[in-house]
């Protein structure tokens, strides 16, 4: 929605052109970099810098799969001068170039997804940045953070931008102007050959903040080395350099005359381009040469991310495919991670020329996490979205790629524990998703990597952990799903399993109990919900006898229950379970409440239902007043087996028919009607 003020483009060469709006997030976005309080003003350089590779990237691209001539590998480079009289920083690229048209929808809107999650963000973001807290300094932060800084940063530094760019194969070059946030100009402009110069007319210098820094040589240099060493295309610059002037008299092949003293060396200054990156990619680098702060700096300006990542994972592969991969686990989820807006992949190079910016096929679902890049020499250029697919070498790269993430994701497990926590935290609803998916066909590769809490230590357990603390009578792995896990410690259901000292897992995600359902068991033990009706204990035959004799004495009672609540429940039994409590709810075979709860909060709901069956305690005083009741009227029967069920519900966290009904009847009893 953009919005013209005059009608359209004013058509007459080198008129002054109509100012245009910036669309409303990039308005916000801008006004956020121009008054920033981000301290790392600097990163605009490495952000220019990248974009200028990436055009080459696709020019170079292009060359290769369109046979394009004229383009020569060799001429690539970007170019970077400064004038301080004039405060001007400006970088050249020899890439693809804009069109009008792109430079006014890449230049003018944020290319980025999920800006919609961004509108909400900045509001916050900017009205806070009022107040200049400390929270306000991370809510910026984390806006900028999340959408990666890119073209806007430049005005962190700049009062104005120029952007002069001509496309690959156009004859005419445009210029786009800013100088902030009311809005930017295009007009005609001219330029040698394609690519993009971008000018920067750097802020004054103000009291906190020294601008005039970003057109010191010696910073540049340094911004570079440390930001963008390992971009592939030279970085050139004009560097003084000092030499020495030949002495005229050696010319003239004098000699010194005695007793003269050699004249001191002169010297003059001269003007050389020097290369400043190094230009090795990252990952073609030797392991252990690379500092974790390069590894950080690449992903963080590779990535979008302004947190460094909580592990790297570099590899070089010799075999039957070769590759060379770099991957990263952020250390926050990615913008939009848990939606289906999110779209996982990694970077695809073939030989070091980019061919995909997100190939999806590299990666499972439940590694979508990972960010990074695979080049490998053994995939063709010319190869097609739809024939990747079906890529043999692909898909050997991508088996190893998971093997890879997987058994470093176990490592640190295994010895970076809290670590891998905080990870889990974050990316484990993913892998337990990733159980459940597909039927469970890759819980194999998943199930010694997920953590649930349980209830002996009430911290995070695997379930390896879990089965070797299992004494040799226990069966089954049991579990309990709910809301939380100080809810789930109270249930009454697990009573008499933690009475019997077994450890019980409490699942607390909606996705467990499927999860823990389809994966049916772990080295050969069985789960069991705690709350099903059979906790598929073994017990004595004299245990089973005085059961069924209790049973038997109190048929009358349970039918009486069962009568007054009619279907609410399929059967009243006496429960072997509960130790203090009076009564609970526990579910026959098929799905758990806690399921019929998450199936029932989804939009299409399909009606499922657990099988309700009330358990009641003998042992407790509550029976003996149910008994007394029996005896006398059956609408004290009604009234007790209504409000017992009720008090069951609730306990499991469900809702009561009638509430109404339940206070009125608590009012009774406590005034003795
Ligand atoms: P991003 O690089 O993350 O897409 P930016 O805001 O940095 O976001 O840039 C927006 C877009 O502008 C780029 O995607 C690219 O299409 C275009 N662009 C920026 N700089 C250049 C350049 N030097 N040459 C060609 N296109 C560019």
């Amino acid at each position: 929605m953009r919005r013209y003020n005059v009608s359209m483009v004013n058509k007459k060469e080198g008129m002054n052109m109509a100012k245009k709006q910036f669309k409303a997030e990039s308005k916000r976005l801008l006004d956020l970099m121009i008054n920033s309080i981000y301290t790392h003003k600097e990163i605009f350089l490495r952000e220019l810098i990248s974009n200028a590779s990436d055009a080459i990237d696709k020019l170079y691209y292009k060359s290769l799969t369109e046979k394009t001539s004229g383009v020569s590998k060799d001429d690539f480079s970007i170019w970077i001068s400064v004038d301080k009289n004039s405060r001007m920083l400006t970088l050249t690229d020899n890439g693809i170039g804009m069109t009008r048209e792109e430079m006014e929808s890449n230049l003018g809107t944020i290319a980025h997804s999920g800006s919609l999650d961004f509108k909400d963000g900045v509001e916050e973001g900017s009205k806070s940045l009022k107040a200049k807290t400390a929270q306000t300094a991370k809510d910026a932060i984390d806006i900028i953070g999340q959408f990666g800084v890119g073209f806007y940063s430049a005005f962190m530094v700049s009062e104005e931008v120029r952007v002069i760019s001509r496309a690959f194969g156009e004859e005419q070059a445009w210029e786009w102007i800013s100088a902030g946030a009311d809005g930017y100009s295009v007009k005609e402009a001219e330029r040698n050959g394609n690519g993009t110069e971008i000018i920067l007319r750097i802020k004054e210098d103000s009291e906190d903040e020294k601008y005039g820094e970003f057109l010191e040589v010696y910073r540049i240099k340094n911004l570079v080395k440390r930001y963008s060493d390992y971009i592939r295309y030279p970085i050139l610059m004009n560097v003084e350099k000092q030499r020495q002037v030949p002495d005229a008299g050696e010319e003239g092949g004098g000699e010194l005359k005695e007793g003269e003293e050699k004249p001191a060396p002169k010297y003059e200054s001269y003007i050389e381009a020097e290369t400043l990156n190094s230009m090795v990619p990252i990952w073609k680098r030797s392991k252990n040469e690379i500092k974790p702060e390069e590894y950080n700096e690449f992903y963080k300006s590779k990535f979008n991310d302004y947190t460094d990542p909580m592990k790297v994972i570099h590899t070089s592969v010799e075999g039957v495919v070769s590759y060379d991969s770099l991957l990263y686990v952020p250390a926050k989820a990615p913008a939009g991670y848990y939606t289906r807006d999110y779209e996982k992949g990694l970077q695809l190079y073939s030989s070091g020329v980019l061919i995909m910016d997100k190939c999806p096929d590299l990666l499972p679902d439940y590694f979508s996490f990972a960010k990074g890049l695979v080049d490998s020499q053994d995939l063709s250029l010319n190869i097609s979205r739809e024939m990747l697919q079906h890529d043999r070498q692909l898909k050997g790269i991508a088996a190893r790629i998971e093997k890879k993430i997987k058994s470093e994701l176990l490592e640190m497990l295994n010895t970076e524990r809290e670590k891998y926590e905080e990870f889990f935290k974050i990316f484990g609803l993913q892998l337990k998703f990733g159980v459940y998916d597909s039927f469970g066909m890759n819980k194999e590769t998943l199930e010694d990597l997920i953590l649930f809490h349980s209830s002996a230590e009430k911290k995070w357990v695997t379930l390896s952990e879990y089965v070797s603390r299992m004494g040799a009578e226990q069966k089954f792995i049991y579990y309990v799903a709910g809301a939380s896990v100080d809810k789930l410690d109270k249930l009454p259901q697990t009573e008499m399993l933690k009475d019997k000292g077994y450890e019980i897992l409490y699942l607390t995600d909606d996705v467990d109990e499927f999860a823990v359902r389809v994966m049916a068991q772990y080295k050969e033990k069985p789960f069991k919900s705690a709350s099903e009706a059979d906790l598929g204990i073994e017990e004595s035959e004299e245990e089973k006898k005085a059961a069924a004799e209790k049973a038997e004495s109190s048929k009358d009672i349970l039918s009486a229950v069962k009568e007054a609540l009619g279907d609410k429940v399929s059967e009243v039994r006496l429960s072997r379970r509960l130790k203090s409590h009076p009564v609970c709810l526990s579910s026959g075979e098929g799905i758990s409440l806690e399921m019929e709860k998450v199936l029932s909060a989804m939009p299409a709901e399909n009606g499922m239902k657990a099988q309700r069956i009330l358990e009641i305690n003998a042992e407790h005083p509550v029976f003996d007043a149910l008994k007394t009741a029996c005896g006398k009227d059956k609408e004290t029967v009604t009234t007790y087996a209504g409000l017992l069920y009720d008090q069951a519900l609730l306990i499991e966290g469900l809702p009561i028919e009638d509430p109404v009904a339940f206070s009125n009847a608590i009012c009774g009893l406590m005034s003795g009607n």
